[in-house]
């Protein structure tokens, strides 16, 4: 069976690698094709005897075109070995430092262009050959000459080869593509594509009209030109006039790398080329040549790769969602997918046109992108993958919650439920609760409300406060983050505490806007005060007028409003008009972690935890290294010796009341 699947994947690879390499014109995402090298790697290196020197895996680049003269590289022109993750770098950098524990890197941008040897004889630039297949490159002088920043004569006798990166800006590449549409012509899939098709041109003219540029990175013979380390070759290069890309850092530790990678990730969308990635290498010379090479690769060099933001999956469904606004929005259901860190099953298809336009169709192989945003789109399908089984899409007619006939308004794209009972007013009322002057909780804005809505997460306000049980969900389907779900969940417990106000105005009762419900909750105190307040105290207040009171009767008159009140008290949001709540804010408690112990007095335990939480407290269960304070009632038990034991500050309830001046 896996013999099957590794001669499966090698066919599919060296197609690919054919596409990509001789064609320039891929058919699939390069984090497709680095998915299934890894499944190859992996098969080959449980199967050993599987291995044959025709694999993909063993093999650099791709053939070299017929048209061309040939050149035979004087060294190999060798890939790169590849990382993806923080983790998979530790290990290559273990692997490193076993041999040389004081190992020094130097990390270079992954320049996404093609690779160039540019050999010089007594100064003079006498060919520049692709890389080929690692032996055999293809002769691009005529085309290197039209790069106006490699030095076609350089201050040095005898034979001198230098290895860089030829690559398009992103400004020529757009460019380029502008007018390939304009006169109809296909388009370049990305700027590394346009710039292999570009040099490969055996019309010199037409390369020289692409405006391409090249930066260095690598002298074969460092240390016979006196250089001991790479950065010292990048130095002695820049001094004969080459072109070196300026953010090359010496990184003394592995640490040094994670965080230039880091950097550069959040660089990378402004610089003015393509980079995929971050090429780590040992910077002595010495060093490199002890480490060596493979058939394919330097041991002493790696090229972290960036997370995809682009991935190919099967759309397995479309289904249908709403908005706060009645909006319908069609979704794909994936084959569940990893894309730029998070995994993903759901994928927004915007609206009917845009389906259509694309041809998109349930069984299609699509490209889904996650660029920023939370929610992906699908980009694109992929027509050359079908099988005749894709089911062509078609709009639905009516409403998938209540049956309604669905309409589209005048030169929207979208369709739109009007009736006024359906679903997505519930979808307005828990925005509007968690919105900015009501509870303010951030990180559930609009966007995510709905989606949650449509997942089942949030149905009513109360699920507000129901979120943690869908953590894992969140973080691993949605794309959400970690780092985002901790921040919503310390958003959500934070609203608990607000004062009555806040939570007067969320509730939505009709009249009682942010202004009205401040000065209710100044008047009452308490929201039970004022659901049992009488009509009479309630108009004889300056601003109050029948319209309010009938609307609050409304509210306190009906079983659900009443149930949603109890059901919020449970679950601990103050019903308390909180006097000065800047006072709150300086509370010793605020954003501190408190557990409590023993017999309480002053309150019962769940007031106290409830008053606690008001004042910005985290109330834990037990002690632990993260407790900051223990508060005691009367016969404390093995909470207090740990707490002891833990060193943690302990407070008895009359240093408590004392503390907030109760
Ligand atoms: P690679 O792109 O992973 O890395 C090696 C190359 O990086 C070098 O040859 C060099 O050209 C380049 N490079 C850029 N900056 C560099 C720097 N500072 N120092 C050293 N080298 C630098 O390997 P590859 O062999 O060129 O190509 C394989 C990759 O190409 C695959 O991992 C895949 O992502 C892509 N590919 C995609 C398809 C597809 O169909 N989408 C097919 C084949 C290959």
């Amino acid at each position: 069976m896996s013999l099957e699947r590794l001669n499966e994947i090698k066919k599919l690879l060296n197609e690919y690698n054919y596409q990509y390499h001789v064609l320039d014109n891929p058919t699939v995402t390069d984090q497709e094709y680095d998915r299934l090298m890894q499944e190859l790697q992996a098969l080959e290196s449980k199967n050993p005897e599987w291995i044959t020197p025709d694999s993909p895996t063993q093999r650099v680049g791709g053939q070299v075109l017929d048209n061309f003269t040939k050149v035979t590289h004087q060294r190999m022109m060798l890939s790169l070995g590849n990382v993806f993750n923080e983790d998979e770098l530790r290990a290559f950098d273990d692997r490193i430092r076993e041999i040389y524990p004081q190992v020094e890197y130097v990390c270079e941008l992954k320049i996404d262009g093609l690779a160039v040897s540019l050999v010089y004889k007594d100064g003079h630039l006498d060919y520049g050959a692709t890389r080929g297949d690692g032996t055999v490159g293809e002769d691009i002088t005529h085309n290197v000459k039209t790069i106006k920043s490699i030095p076609l004569t350089i201050d040095y006798t005898g034979d001198f080869e230098v290895r860089g990166e030829i690559y398009m800006p992103k400004k020529s590449f757009n460019d380029l593509n502008q007018k390939r549409k304009e006169a109809g012509e296909s388009l370049f899939a990305n700027p590394r594509n346009a710039a292999a098709g570009s040099v490969r041109q055996l019309d010199s003219s037409i390369a020289a009209k692409r405006k391409l540029d090249a930066f260095l990175y690598m002298v074969p013979t460092a240390s016979e030109v006196g250089c001991s380390t790479h950065l010292e070759a990048l130095n002695y290069i820049k001094t004969l006039g080459f072109k070196t890309n300026p953010m090359t850092r010496i990184c003394p530790t592995i640490q040094d790398v994670w965080t230039f990678i880091q950097e550069m990730t959040e660089k990378r969308n402004d610089l003015p080329y393509e980079i995929d990635g971050i090429v780590v290498k040992v910077n002595h010379i010495a060093q490199q040549e002890r480490l060596g090479y493979t058939a394919k690769v330097p041991k002493w060099a790696t090229a972290y790769k960036f997370p995809a933001e682009e991935v190919i999956t099967k759309l397995k469904d479309i289904i249908f969602t709403i908005g706060r606004t009645g909006q319908i929005t069609p979704n794909a259901i994936l084959e569940p997918v990893r894309v730029a860190g998070s995994t993903v099953q759901r994928a927004t298809l915007h609206n009917e046109d845009n389906i259509k336009n694309k041809d998109i169709r349930v069984g299609d192989f699509v490209v889904v992108r996650k660029a920023g945003d939370v929610i992906p789109e699908v980009v694109r399908s992929l027509k050359e993958r079908r099988d005749g089984h894709e089911k062509v899409f078609k709009m639905i007619e009516v409403c998938p919650h209540c049956g309604s006939k669905l309409i589209r308004k005048d030169n929207e794209a979208a369709y739109y439920c009007l009736n006024e009972h359906c679903d997505f007013k519930k979808i307005e009322r828990i925005i509007h609760f968690a919105s900015r002057d009501a509870m303010n909780i951030e990180g559930l804005g609009e966007k995510i409300i709905e989606q949650f809505y449509n997942l089942g997460f949030v149905k009513c306000i109360e699920d507000i406060y129901g979120l943690h049980k869908y953590e894992q969900e969140i973080i691993d389907i949605e794309g959400f983050g970690k780092k985002s779900m901790d921040n919503l969940m310390t958003a959500i417990e934070k609203s608990k505490g607000n004062s009555m106000e806040k939570l007067l105005f969320g509730l939505g009762i009709k009249g009682i806007g942010a202004k009205m419900a401040d000065n209710l909750s100044k008047e009452f105190q308490s929201m039970d005060a004022l659901l049992n307040a009488s009509s009479a105290k309630l108009l004889s207040m300056r601003d109050v007028g029948e319209t309010i009171v009938q609307s609050l009767n409304h509210f306190r008159n009906d079983e659900k409003s009443i149930k949603l009140i109890n059901d919020l008290k449970e679950l601990g949001l103050n019903m308390d008009y909180l006097k000065d709540t800047s006072l709150i804010q300086e509370s010793l408690f605020q954003g501190k972690t408190v557990c409590l112990t023993g017999t309480l007095e002053l309150m019962t335990r769940k007031e106290m935890k409830d008053y606690l939480t008001r004042l910005g407290a985290n109330v834990t269960g037990s002690v632990s290294k993260k407790t900051d304070f223990l508060i005691c009632g009367r016969d404390a038990g093995s909470k207090l010796d740990k707490a002891n034991e833990l060193g943690i500050r302990v407070m008895s309830e009359e240093e408590f009341k004392e503390e907030v001046g109760l």
